[in-house]
């Protein structure tokens, strides 16, 4: 497949660097041509910057419109764009069709409904006297930088609240999800919207950097690594950009003493090891009560021989290959540190670790600050730990750099929330593997991130506020 960027409402081939993307299942080429370079760089920045006005001035139903008119045309390619996924990241294809493109289609539908009742507008009763008005004007153009792990879904988190606002909005996907993002920019090219309205360039974080620094994208919204949001946070500072940042994540499932095992079975896998552990709410530490961990361990280490590891392609596959050979690698080194250091292999199924493929992998870690609780390893590799009290867990779960998501597991929900309630994340799921609702805020304290996404926050996310002060009736 030749890459495509979109711009100005137009297919277009790159100037930038030479692409030639292979696939981590099979070693075969998914995607060549160009990814963009500087001279598309300008011209989304100044499409983007024109189609300001005509995207304030856009009816509310019309914007609607445009996201039911995406929702519609990504349900009715979902196949393709789920295999090509499959091929890009090693998704299971059993999980593709609703993880990669099943939650995009709900997340646009859902935006379209929110912005209906979106209050733009709001009178207060002034504490000086007379009244205030606030307005939400839309915060101008937007640049949506997005990682390659669930491609289509987080480009949609940036384009639909950002359509929602009024706001004009240039992606840039990662090189990594170069054929799923040129399926996905020949739909958005299809789309009846002002000129500008959506472009996207594909390229990596040379492009990103090129673009975080052009002061005609008033907004700059990242989904991606600690790392580099934290180089993208300081370039936008620099010249006073908004800024969203959605970041990574190393989040504690805790089970309670009184959690059924074989009820949250399905829920949990899903939880830990999702796409293969390439979730940045992956549930990747679990926390384990004392008093039955013998019980718990010996369970999951057999839910662990079971996985079926090998072609995602397949039906059936539990676990792919990770996104690239470079990935695995780095996984498999942090496994046999924390092993060389003292940590235990409590259980993983036999398949050979090579290439692009690391086989899931459940650890009792080395010690308490081992790296490999520390660092976010974004692949199928779980930690056990032990706590003796609820308080224990509290402390041992909020103890982390990371706060994106958690989870609590338990036979009574009532007492599940009590404890979910003391979790200091953005997060926090009771007995399900859902990390985010389309309707309530999602985002990341401490090293997960800045501001919220999702909801009707995630489309203020977009606006800037003028408050207008009335005087007091005569
Ligand atoms: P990454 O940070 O390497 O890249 C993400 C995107 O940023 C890519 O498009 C890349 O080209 C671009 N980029 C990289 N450096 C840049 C820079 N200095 N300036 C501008 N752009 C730059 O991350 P990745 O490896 O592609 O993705 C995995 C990471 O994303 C994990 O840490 C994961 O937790 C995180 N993630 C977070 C969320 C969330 O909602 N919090 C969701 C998905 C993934």
């Amino acid at each position: 497949m030749t890459v495509r960027h979109l711009v100005s409402n137009c297919l277009v081939d790159g100037s930038g660097e030479t692409c030639r993307m292979m696939s981590p299942v099979d070693d075969c080429v998914i995607a060549k041509g160009r990814f963009a370079g500087g001279k598309e760089a300008d011209m989304v920045a100044a499409t983007a910057d024109r189609a300001a006005l005509a995207m304030s001035d856009l009816p509310i139903a019309a914007r609607a419109a445009i996201l039911r008119d995406l929702a519609a045309r990504l349900e009715a390619g979902a196949d393709a764009i789920a295999a090509a996924i499959t091929m890009e990241n090693g998704c299971p294809s059993d999980q593709a069709r609703a993880l990669q493109v099943g939650s995009a289609v709900g997340l646009l539908r859902a935006y379209a409904d929110l912005v209906d009742i979106h209050s733009f507008e709001e009178t207060r009763a002034g504490f000086r006297g007379g009244s205030t008005t606030i307005l939400r004007h839309p915060v101008g153009p937007v640049l949506g930088i997005v990682p390659w792990n669930v491609p289509i879904f987080l480009a949609c988190m940036k384009l639909a609240p950002t359509i929602a606002a009024g706001c004009p909005i240039v992606l840039k996907p990662s090189p990594e999800s170069a054929r799923s993002m040129s399926i996905f920019a020949t739909q958005l090219g299809a789309l009846d919207m002002p000129d500008g309205a959506i472009q996207s360039l594909i390229g990596g974080a040379d492009l990103g950097r090129a673009l975080v620094g052009d002061a005609r994208f008033q907004k700059v919204s990242f989904t991606g690594s600690t790392a580099a949001g934290r180089q993208v946070g300081a370039a936008a500072a620099e010249r006073m950009a908004r800024i969203t940042l959605e970041l990574g994540g190393k989040s504690a499932a805790i089970l309670l003493d009184d959690v059924d095992l074989s009820a949250v079975r399905d829920q949990l896998f899903l939880a830990m090891l999702q796409n293969n552990g390439q979730v940045c709410g992956a549930q990747s530490r679990l926390l384990i009560p004392a008093t039955r961990a013998s019980e718990i361990e010996d369970f999951l280490a057999e839910m662990w021989s079971a996985l079926n590891v090998g072609n995602p392609r397949e039906a059936g596959t539990d676990i792919g290959p990770v996104v690239s050979k470079a990935a695995a690698t780095r996984i498999r080194d942090a496994i046999a540190a924390d092993l060389s250091a003292g940590g235990s292999l409590l259980s993983s199924p036999d398949y050979p670790a090579d290439g692009a493929f690391v086989p899931p992998s459940l650890i009792r870690p080395s010690s308490a600050n081992a790296d490999i609780l520390e660092s976010e390893l974004f692949g199928p590799v779980v930690t056990v730990q032990r706590y003796d009290s609820e308080d224990d867990a509290v402390r041992m779960a909020n103890a982390h750099r990371y706060g994106l998501s958690g989870s609590v597991w338990s036979g009574d929900t009532e007492r599940a929330s009590r404890l979910a309630r003391r979790l200091k994340t953005g997060t926090v799921g009771i007995n399900t593997k859902n990390i985010l609702d389309f309707g309530s805020p999602f985002g990341g304290w401490r090293s997960s991130g800045i501001g919220r996404e999702l909801g009707p926050e995630g489309i203020d996310a977009y606006t800037e506020t003028t408050t207008l002060l009335m005087p007091s009736a005569e």
